[in-house]
């Protein structure tokens, strides 16, 4: 049967893939010869919104579909880019013109579900295609039920999916995700009494010297384990620099003058996506720092951190999916901001 359009676009995140997912590409797929599958979050680090690796994802939604249909789709990875739209639409536009070519046959299907589906309308050069509701499915309540380890809605879930989800419960990495969504639900309601929602304000330090970031491991949830920048929530009774250097010698025990890291600093910016962090509303200051020196500072994991180390750009690019929340992001601004101030971008 002629196809109405050469190539679609699918964007989701499929945390976990539910009916409502499999019915909108199989609908997508009786209008188009080809469908693009986006596969947002590309290496976010595991966490109770994001829990699933990109290639289990892209393997899992191939245990629902026939050889034939498969045989018509094709995974593109995409990174967020909390901080820039723009930067995030240029890499789907790249993306799907390496495999749609030259082709203008392209339609963009989803679902405008809520004010999180605004991402749909930003592709006018592709017709939109509404896929509908399927049975008010939502994945944030399936992995609400199953972190917190209650009986969750299978039935909402295709077969192979619900395998996988039984087997995943065996896991540690089931465990440590039912531990965080303890304490982010813990951590939720001790503020829903505050009379207004919170927000909460963060500074980060990202020091840099001869192509290395000082690094922290997290002692505790959330993002036990990942690897962050040194930083904290800010004292009511100090300014942003000063909360800044107080987290910094806390956490790495990095043992230069507050005055050398204040002169050494080159750079700040604000980061206030509203989904950046899953404890709430959270607005960090980052500070970039570079320091020249022949030796690395000796540093050592103290307070909230469990290790501090100095990593190279090749290792920290290397664990990027073990980074937490948009830290590496962070770090990527700065260093692509110096790199155009330099003009060598
Ligand atoms: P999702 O898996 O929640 O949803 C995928 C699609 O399914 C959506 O169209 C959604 O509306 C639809 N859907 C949900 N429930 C349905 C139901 N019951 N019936 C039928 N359809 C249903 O994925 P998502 O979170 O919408 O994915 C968006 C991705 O794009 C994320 O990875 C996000 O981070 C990314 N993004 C990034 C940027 C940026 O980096 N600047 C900006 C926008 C979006």
């Amino acid at each position: 049967m002629t196809k109405s359009y050469q190539f679609g676009v699918y964007v989701g995140r499929f945390q976990p893939f539910h009916h409502g997912h499999l019915r909108s590409i199989e609908f997508a797929l009786t209008k188009v010869e080809k469908l693009i599958i986006v596969l947002g979050s590309h290496q976010v680090a595991m966490n109770i919104r994001n829990p699933w690796s990109t290639a289990e994802r892209a393997e899992l939604i191939e245990q629902c579909f026939s050889a034939e249909q498969m045989s018509r789709v094709s995974f593109l990875p995409m990174r967020d880019w909390l901080d820039s739209d723009n930067m995030w639409l240029n890499s789907i536009k790249k993306g799907v013109a390496e495999i749609s070519g030259d082709s203008r046959s392209i339609a963009i299907f989803g679902h405008n579900k809520d004010s999180s589906s605004y991402y749909l309308d930003l592709f006018p050069q592709w017709n939109f295609i509404e896929t509908g509701n399927y049975a008010g499915l939502n994945a944030t309540s399936i992995r609400a039920a199953y972190f917190d380890r209650q009986e969750y809605p299978s039935d909402s879930i295709p077969a192979p999916i619900d395998r996988f989800l039984q087997q995943f419960m065996a896991t540690d990495r089931y465990q440590t995700l039912c531990e965080e969504y303890q304490f982010i639900k813990k951590y939720q309601q001790i503020w829903s009494v505050a009379p207004y929602p919170p927000i909460f304000v963060t500074t980060d330090a990202v020091v840099v010297q001869s192509g290395h970031v000082l690094v922290i491991r997290r002692k505790a949830s959330p993002g036990k384990g990942l690897i962050a920048l040194p930083g904290g929530f800010l004292n009511p009774d100090e300014t942003l620099i000063d909360g800044m250097l107080r987290e910094l010698a806390e956490e790495t025990c990095l043992n230069l003058p507050a005055a050398v890291l204040r002169d050494a600093i080159v750079d700040s910016h604000i980061f206030d996506h509203p989904q950046r962090s899953l404890r709430g509303r959270t607005i960090t200051h980052a500070y970039f720092i570079e320091l020249e020196s022949d030796q690395l500072p000796q540093v050592t994991g103290s307070d909230d951190a469990e290790q501090a180390w100095w990593i190279s750009f090749a290792d920290l690019v290397a664990q990027e999916d073990c980074i937490y929340e948009d830290h590496f992001q962070i770090i990527q601004y700065f260093i692509s901001h110096k790199n155009r101030r330099l003009g060598c971008a």
